[in-house]
């Protein structure tokens, strides 16, 4: 159905709502790449799916998947058909903007211990301070170990955050630009304020220290080593009178990835073997070894080529790229009747009018995006309304106003048929995002669709 509101589509409100309460407690505790691969092996693990590391050989209707450096998951169900004959794809990140500690960022100034920063993907800085944050990470010592961090989510932890000027002394603040206002090198968090008895030099910054070394036996050379993202704390809610949305961090991109994931998780038979794969770096360019661009989708192919008793896997694998069909799982901007100048109002995604299909992103004239084959875009079209799923089109905003990309062009250059299909939001990379659970649940019902066409 395009363009409808998908609430009138439910006399009985109850599957969009459970949904979101299992959507809901997975972006609470996923609210770092690690996490969501933590959280998304446990649930192929319980849906009937074995690590490929654990496997022999495979065969139609087996549930595998591929874990990357704790950060990629790549999870298939085989088809039918000959791996050579195409996969149907959902692809998400599962990295969102963040603030990440530097190497050396534990400092003492004027009585407080501070924590040096570098922020994550795109922001608004302003839009990051005074409000509480939590470290969620790891840090990784000589010896090998792997520490694991997580503070400010449990309502029992302390949380920690960034000041902003008071209003009283912000004259010359507030004739700064947006861009301005809030440095990139003033995004440092607050440790503590609380002197260790009988330290002379930097006595907070040593109590700080101490309580690390004493909880976790590290030192601050090991944050060198170390991987600690600052995130909002808390979990997500429901947002508006009506319960009709979910507000949290990082929608952008775990609502796609929950959604497909647990399109993968609740489909049985396929004819083409179907896949998940949830990549991290796409806010700072899908580069590097866990990003989109790395080798670890296409190596997985192989190894699952190799499984199926293929006698050339590497080729089997360009074959089967090639004739894939794929969702780039990815968000979109919802329309805000606050902001209705940025928008061209007949080709915005609206909040509950359904998975919002993106024929290309990009920006200045269609710059670097997959603009998607029109012949795709139909097949596409007849899944979901086959399926009775509620969608819509949309570009991201009005033409030269700004823009955005996916992974969908990476995927693209295997010469795939790509379009992006992802739920609107609002806010998109503020601490706190806005999604419609309605738009979840269609994205799920039009990703399972999707994987059987
Ligand atoms: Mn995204
Ligand atoms: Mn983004």
């Amino acid at each position: 159905m395009y363009r409808k509101n998908a609430w009138l589509k439910y006399n009985d409100k109850k599957p969009v709502m459970d949904f979101a309460e299992g959507y809901k407690s997975f972006i609470s505790t996923a609210k770092s790449e690690r996490l969501a691969v933590i959280e998304a092996e446990k649930l192929l693990k319980a849906n009937g799916f074995k690590n490929a590391e654990d496997v022999k050989a495979l065969k139609e209707g087996d549930r595998v998947y591929f874990i990357n450096k704790k950060k990629n998951v790549a999870a298939f169900i085989i088809g039918k058909e000959p791996l050579e004959k195409g996969l149907r794809i959902l692809g998400a990140h599962i990295d969102s903007p963040r603030l990440d500690l530097k190497e050396h960022p534990v400092y003492e100034a004027k009585g407080f211990a501070l924590g040096d920063t570098h922020y994550y993907g795109g922001i608004k800085k302003y839009q990051w301070v005074t409000i509480p944050l939590a470290l969620v990470g790891v840090v990784c010592k000589k010896d090998g170990s792997v520490i694991d961090i997580n503070i400010g989510d449990d309502p029992k932890d302390p949380v920690v955050g960034i000041t902003d000027l008071l209003v009283h002394l912000s004259a010359d603040q507030l004739t700064k630009s947006g861009a301005k206002v809030i440095e990139g090198e003033n995004l440092d968090i607050t440790l503590g304020s609380m002197p260790l008895n009988e330290e002379e030099k930097e006595p907070v910054k040593a109590n700080v220290l101490k309580l690390l070394k004493d909880k976790y036996d590290i030192e601050e050379e090991d944050f060198v080593s170390a991987e600690i993202e600052i995130v909002p704390a808390g979990p997500a809610r429901d947002y508006g009178l009506d319960r009709s949305m979910v507000a949290g961090y990082g929608h952008d991109d775990r609502s796609c990835a929950y959604t497909s994931l647990m399109a993968l998780l609740d489909t049985k038979k396929v004819n083409n073997t179907a896949c998940c794969i949830l990549v991290d770096k796409e806010e700072i360019g899908s580069v590097g070894a866990t990003g989109a661009q790395s080798l670890f989708f296409e190596n997985a192919i192989a190894k699952l080529a190799e499984l199926l008793g293929s006698n050339n896997p590497l080729w089997a694998a360009r074959l089967a790229l090639e004739n894939s069909k794929m969702l780039s799982s990815d968000v979109s901007a919802g329309y805000d009747p606050l902001y209705a100048s940025v928008s061209d109002p007949n080709n915005n995604a609206y909040l509950g009018e359904g998975l919002v299909f993106n024929k290309y992103t990009g920006s200045r004239g269609k710059g670097g995006c997959n603009d998607s084959m029109p012949e795709y875009y139909a097949f596409v079209r007849k899944a979901m309304d086959e399926a009775n799923v509620n969608w819509q089109s949309s570009e991201l905003g009005k033409v030269d106003q700004g823009g955005g990309g996916t992974i969908a062009y990476i995927l693209g250059n295997y010469n795939m048929f790509v379009i992006d299909a992802g739920i609107p939001v609002l806010n998109m990379h503020a601490p706190m995002e806005i999604v419609s659970k309605v738009d979840v649940y269609e994205a799920y019902l039009g990703y399972k669709a999707f994987l059987v066409a």
